[in-house]
C-alpha cells in the first residue's frame, strides 16, 4: 500500500471528522481559539526495547503512547481535545501489525474523546519508534504546575504506586503475577483525567508519576524550591503490590524500589493544609521550607545520594 493510501486508510478515521483535521488531507491542521481558556501542549516519545518490550504487540504500543501523552494533560488539570502523531515503522511491522496499532490507539482516542489532527508516518531501519503531541485545555490561567508548593501544604499522591515496576518485572518473568493486574498497570496505563477538577481546585502543584514517585517529587521540589519530606510508609499500595512487599526481606529497600520504579502514570501533588483530601488520593508527605527530598521508610531515614542511595 502507498504511504497516502496508508494514512486514509489506517489514521483518517480518527481523525473523526474534527473540524481544523480536514481529513488529513492538508499540510498542516487548524485548532480554533477556545475564548477563556489556555491551551496546553506536550509532547512524548517511545522506543523500542527502552519504553516498550521488543516485539510488543502493536495495539498495545498505540495505547501506551496515547495513554503516557495524556497523563501529563491529566497532571495538569488539562481536558485533551486533540493529538498529532509521528510514527517510524520498522521493517518487521506487518499491515496487519500496523492495523492492530492504528485500531489500538482508535479506541483510546475514542475512549479519551481526543481527535487525531495529523501527523507524520515514515520508515526506519532502527527499532520502532512513535511519538504523539497532546493538546487539552484548561481554564486560562489554570493549568497547574510543578512551580507552586508552598512550606506548610500536603504533599500527596493518587491511586497506587509501584505496580508498574513489579508488571516490567513480571513481564520478563522475574516475579510472579498470577492475576496479571501488574503486567497489565504496565502496559496499559491509565492517566488519571479523572483528577482534573480536584486538582485545579485544590493542587498548589502536580506532576505526573512518569519517572518515579521520587523522581517526579524532586521535580516539584526543585520547581518551587521547596523541600519534601515522603513517609514511604503510607505509600499507597494495590493487593498485589501489597503481598509482594510481604515476601521482601528489608521492607524499606522493597519501598524504595516501589516508590523509584516509575511508569506509574499517577499524579503527585501538593495541597494546601486547609484543603480537604480528594476522593482518591493519598498523604504521603509534606512540604518544608530549604531544598530537596527526605524519605522515611520503616522507621529509617533513606538518603539519596549522588550515586544512588545512603541508608541511614
Ligand atoms: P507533508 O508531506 O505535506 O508533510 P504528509 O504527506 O506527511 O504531509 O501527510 C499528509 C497528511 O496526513 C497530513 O495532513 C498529515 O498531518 C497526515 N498524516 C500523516 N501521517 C500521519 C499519522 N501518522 N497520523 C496522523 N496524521 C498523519
Ligand atoms: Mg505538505
Amino acid at each position: 500500500m502507498d504511504e497516502f493510501g496508508e494514512i486514509a486508510r489506517l489514521f483518517r478515521p480518527l481523525a473523526r471528522g474534527a473540524a481544523g483535521a480536514f481529513d488529513l488531507l492538508d499540510d498542516a491542521a487548524v485548532v480554533p481559539q477556545r475564548p477563556g481558556f489556555d491551551l496546553v501542549i506536550t509532547k512524548d516519545a517511545i522506543v523500542e526495547g527502552v519504553h516498550f518490550p521488543v516485539g510488543e504487540a502493536s495495539d498495545l504500543v498505540a495505547r501506551k503512547l496515547a495513554r503516557v501523552n495524556l497523563s501529563d494533560l491529566a497532571a495538569k488539570g488539562a481536558e485533551p481535545f486533540a493529538a498529532f502523531l509521528a510514527v517510524a515503522w520498522p521493517p518487521r511491522l506487518s499491515d496487519r501489525e500496523r492495523e492492530r496499532f492504528a485500531m489500538g490507539l482508535a479506541a483510546d482516542l475514542e475512549a479519551f474523546n481526543v481527535d487525531l489532527l495529523g501527523g507524520d508516518t515514515v520508515a526506519t531501519p532502527g527499532p520502532f519508534t512513535c511519538t504523539m503531541t497532546a493538546l487539552g485545555w484548561v481554564p486560562a490561567g489554570k493549568m497547574v504546575r510543578r512551580a507552586g508548593a508552598r512550606p506548610g501544604d500536603r504533599l500527596l499522591v493518587s491511586g497506587t504506586i509501584g505496580d508498574s515496576t513489579l508488571g516490567l518485572a513480571a513481564v520478563r518473568g522475574e516475579i510472579d503475577d498470577a492475576e496479571g493486574h501488574l503486567a497489565y498497570r504496565y502496559r496499559v496505563p491509565n492517566p488519571r483525567l479523572d483528577l482534573r477538577e480536584a486538582l485545579r481546585a485544590h493542587a498548589t502543584a502536580a506532576a505526573d508519576v512518569s519517572d518515579g514517585l521520587v523522581a517526579d517529587a524532586r521535580h516539584i521540589a526543585e520547581a518551587s524550591k521547596v523541600r519534601l519530606v515522603i513517609d514511604l510508609d503510607r505509600l499507597p499500595l494495590s493487593g498485589a503490590a501489597a503481598t509482594w512487599l510481604e515476601g521482601q526481606g528489608d521492607p524499606a529497600l522493597a519501598l524504595l524500589r516501589l516508590a523509584t520504579g516509575g511508569d506509574d502514570y499517577e499524579v503527585v501533588c501538593t495541597m494546601g493544609p486547609d484543603a480537604p483530601k480528594p476522593p482518591g488520593f493519598t498523604v504521603i508527605g509534606e512540604v518544608q521550607a530549604g531544598e530537596g527530598i527526605e524519605v522515611h521508610a520503616a522507621g529509617r531515614s533513606l538518603d539519596p545520594g549522588a550515586g544512588g542511595w545512603r541508608h541511614g
